[in-house]
């Protein structure tokens, strides 16, 4: 029969591992488990709406998801409807790629005030994720604050800013894009606590900041450096110079015309989120960069703004039966393996860092050790999954099942978006009736 291999996590990590265990010389039984009814996870649900074509790699998954040897089991939540413990009682090998579906906190007074949201919220609401569908931010402001300088942040900066025509090839859920188009924003902040040339964001993202129809990209000179210093890597370097050409070339830039302006202000961390019940600004310390982190000069000033977005990363979550480094946020793993049969990767293995491809190197690593330290123990596999599902009361959704609510998604769009996501979990199930 072969080795039975169960993933727990549909994202790029668990799909990468499925692909690269079915391509192996080994006969395997693949299933992969996912909490919610649709797979993909950050693919569906992270990658920013307006970027369609980083959506298309869903392709490739869609490939591996039909192949005769694995199967999906959507709607199944391990914890809930099954432990992990079980599960290892059940296949020859279980895998770990759950992600890392936490916020990392700011640890600053004010943060639980109304109108604060992590990336991971924000970020989900206007993606149709149903844990954020009732997030209900209010938009009635006039200034945004988003903190970090990665590509999270300036995903949740331009969607904040773009026009209602430049969204019309997105999946933006209308119950997001109209209180967005509504909102009275004139100016959105992003802090970075270090300075121009340590913004984790890439040039392509970057450059499009400068190209929006109704945004002006506003960057003070004096913040930029004149040339980037050497550094080991030549490749970091040019990608550095890249990001400093282009945060020049936006200081030249006409703000004719447009309303809305994206301040990228470097060498500022949050000291408090200030206001009532609701944010209405935010104090803020000049740093300096010594040995490469931020140092607080004492020097503060305000901002006015009715939302702070924080998109400062994220952290795993601790799944029972899995050993959890709270530090990291990420399973205690060597090198993916977690423990005899047990194995990890993506963000749960190394921290939410890399992209989408990063995760077809961890794929194919955990399909390696699988196929070096897994032999056919006998174990029931799919067949103990599925009838100890059927004990209970879990309605499970198959990958047949996905498609016919992805087809769904698709024929309600609005030409020319791609779909019109289904947002909770009842409406994807009313769909197969
Ligand atoms: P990220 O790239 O690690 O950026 C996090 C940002 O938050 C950094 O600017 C960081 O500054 C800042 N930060 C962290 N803690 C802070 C604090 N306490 N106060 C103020 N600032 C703080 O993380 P991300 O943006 O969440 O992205 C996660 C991963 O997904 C990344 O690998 C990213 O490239 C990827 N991603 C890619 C795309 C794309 O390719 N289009 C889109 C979205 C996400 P420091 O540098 O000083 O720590």
């Amino acid at each position: 029969m072969g080795i039975s291999v169960a993933i727990v996590g549909s994202g790029p990590s668990g799909f990468y591992t499925a692909d690269a265990l079915v391509k192996s010389d080994v006969d395997c039984e693949v299933d992969i488990i996912e909490r919610l009814p649709a797979p993909h996870g950050l693919i569906r649900y992270g990658v920013a709406p307006d970027h369609q074509t980083t959506k298309n790699v869903s392709r490739a998954f869609d490939k591996t998801g039909g192949d005769g040897a694995v199967r999906y089991w959507g709607n199944v939540e391990v914890g809930r409807d099954i432990s992990l413990d079980r599960l290892r009682e059940l296949y020859d090998a279980v895998v770990l790629a759950v992600g890392s579906p936490f916020d990392r906190k700011l640890g600053i007074p004010g943060e639980d005030k109304l109108g604060v949201f992590g990336s991971a919220e924000f970020v989900g609401w206007y993606n149709a994720h149903p844990d954020f569908r009732d997030l209900n931010p209010n938009l009635d402001i006039t200034g945004a604050a988003v903190i970090g300088v990665g590509n999270v942040a300036i995903d949740i900066a331009r969607v904040l800013v773009k026009t209602r025509e430049e969204m019309a090839t997105s999946d933006i859920p209308d119950y997001a894009l109209d209180p967005i188009q509504a909102a009275p924003i004139t100016d959105v902040y992003m802090f970075g606590r270090r300075g121009a040339l340590d913004a984790k964001f890439t040039n392509v993202e970057l450059r499009e900041m400068g190209h929006l129809t109704n945004c002006h990209p506003v960057v003070d000179p004096a913040q930029l450096p004149d040339s980037v210093d050497d550094m080991e890597n030549s490749r970091d370097k040019r990608l550095k110079e890249r990001n400093l050409a282009s945060l020049r070339e936006f200081t030249t830039l006409d703000p004719a015309g447009k309303n809305k302006r994206c301040h990228f202000a470097f060498l500022a961390s949050p000291l408090e989120i200030l206001g009532g019940e609701r944010v209405e600004g935010l104090l803020m310390e000049r740093n300096e960069v010594v040995d490469g982190r931020a140092v607080g000069t004492g020097e503060t000033f305000e901002i006015e703004c009715g939302m702070v977005a924080a998109a400062i990363g994220y952290q795993g979550e601790p799944i029972e039966g899995a050993p959890f480094d709270e530090w990291s946020g990420t399973v205690v793993n060597e090198d993916g393996r977690v423990a005899d049969g047990l194995y990890a990767v993506g963000w749960i293995k190394r921290g939410p860092t890399g992209v989408i491809g990063t995760n077809k190197v961890d794929g194919r690593d955990a399909a390696k050790q699988i196929v070096a330290d897994i032999t056919d123990g006998g174990k029931p596999g799919r067949a103990g999954l599925e009838s100890e599902l059927r004990a209970g009361s879990t309605r499970w959704i198959d990958y047949g099942q996905w498609q016919r609510i992805k087809a769904v998604e698709e024929e309600s769009a609005p030409a020319p978006s791609p779909r019109r996501k289904l947002a909770t979990v009842d409406e994807m199930l009313a769909v197969l009736g």
